[in-house]
């Protein structure tokens, strides 16, 4: 046959999560620490909006911008957080809809996408898809916002600046004074930023600070999958400031042509999810992190993390690398994932405390033993 993959499918290779997976599948019961979904399910009275909007015949498009109740929602969530007037905002298919509108709308070949390192996996691969260059910017070992190396990354070329806080792989969630610091540098040099909170509701020491109030240039992607448990439902958005309502105006042309509109019986259910309270969920995952912390501090260099529910720890120095330790743990009936999924490097392993706190007891002793 002729050849008949793009070149651009040559960018890209399977995910290194999905890799694991794989072999997920061929243990029995293992302690599995490699999901990025919360271990709850859907709260009850946000299923039931869903069963009710199905029942109540919103099973057709929506407008490609979303269903005027959830976008009301998202635009006075907007105008509280980030304090702008009249926010740009639509609705998404997840935050990976709204990663792949940005990116399509923004980078050409050629152009520098920074980002620090490191970072979340998708980032890497639409970036590259596109013909644009990632330029990663190392945050070892502390993993917080390298923003003098942000800086000194900034060139002719760079379209874009990504922060992700709280952060996925590590957990890191930012302050208060790094987002200012960053967006001084951000306006000095009239850069766009993409800020992906889709982690916000996980802080677990202090609240979850965006670069967006102090920063007009930011398009802010926030999502649902995580927040609400609800990772099949695929649902997310997309908000900036008025002045940046070109990128808007073009972000949601491309969802025409896309992804259409975000499902839409699931957005009136996320209407209703918006003012669910889901502080006590929060609290049982602050204190899952904080058992992992301390459980294998004694053998790990651990950071400890103020969100999501990532940490992201240093490979013990009788391993070679990060893909020699996780084939360690995989005999020992542990999932956790390489490093080098979210890193140039693979000295680290990744390690989602989204599971039951039993599955957590054994994992910390395991992990302990083979470290
Ligand atoms: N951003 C980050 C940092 C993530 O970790 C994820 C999910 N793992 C996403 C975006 C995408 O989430 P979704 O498409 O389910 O909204």
């Amino acid at each position: 046959m002729r050849e008949y993959l793009a070149d651009r499918t040559k960018q890209i290779d399977a995910s290194g999560i999905r890799k694991v997976f794989a072999l997920a599948a061929q243990l029995k019961d293992p302690i599995n620490f490699s999901i990025g979904q919360p271990d709850f399910d859907v709260p009850e009275p946000i299923k039931k909006a869903a069963i009710k909007a199905i029942e109540g015949g919103f099973n057709r498009y929506s407008q490609t911008a979303g269903e005027q109740k959830l976008l009301d929602k998202i635009r006075q969530k907007t105008s509280q957080d980030c304090g702008w007037k009249n926010p740009q905002c639509f609705v998404t298919s997840g935050v990976s809809g709204g990663l792949q509108l940005a990116f399509m709308a923004t980078v050409n070949p050629g152009d520098e996408v920074i980002m620090a390192d490191p970072y979340f996996v998708i980032y890497k691969h639409l970036i590259n898809m596109l013909g644009g260059k990632c330029v990663f910017v190392d945050s070892y070992p502390d993993f917080k916002l390298p923003i003098d190396k942000i800086e000194k990354a900034i060139t002719d070329k760079t379209k874009l600046l990504i922060l992700n806080s709280p952060a996925n792989p590590t957990g890191m969630v930012y302050t208060n004074a790094e987002v200012q610091a960053i967006a001084k540098i951000a306006k000095k040099h009239g850069l766009l930023v993409l800020s992906d909170e889709i982690y916000e509701e996980f802080c677990y020491d202090s609240p979850s600070e965006s670069i967006a109030p102090y920063y007009e240039g930011t398009l802010v992607l926030k999502g649902y999958s995580k927040s609400y448990a609800m990772t099949g439902w695929r649902m997310g958005y997309a908000a900036a400031a008025e002045s940046l309502k070109p990128l808007m105006d073009k972000m949601l042309q491309i969802q025409q042509y896309t992804f259409v509109c975000a499902p839409t019986p699931f957005q009136i259910a996320a209407a209703e999810a918006m003012d669910f309270d889901m502080t006590e969920y929060v609290g049982a995952y602050r204190k899952k992190r904080d058992r992992v912390v301390q459980g294998l501090s004694g053998c790990y260099e651990v950071v400890k993390s103020g969100g999501a529910f990532y940490l992201f720890v240093k490979v013990p120095p009788k391993y070679p690398n990060a893909t020699a330790f996780v084939q360690k743990t995989i005999e020992n009936n542990v999932l956790v994932i390489p490093g080098n999924v979210f890193s140039e490097q693979d000295t680290h392993f990744r390690i989602s405390y989204a599971t039951t706190d039993a599955k957590i007891e054994q994992g910390i002793e395991i992990l302990n033993k083979i470290s």
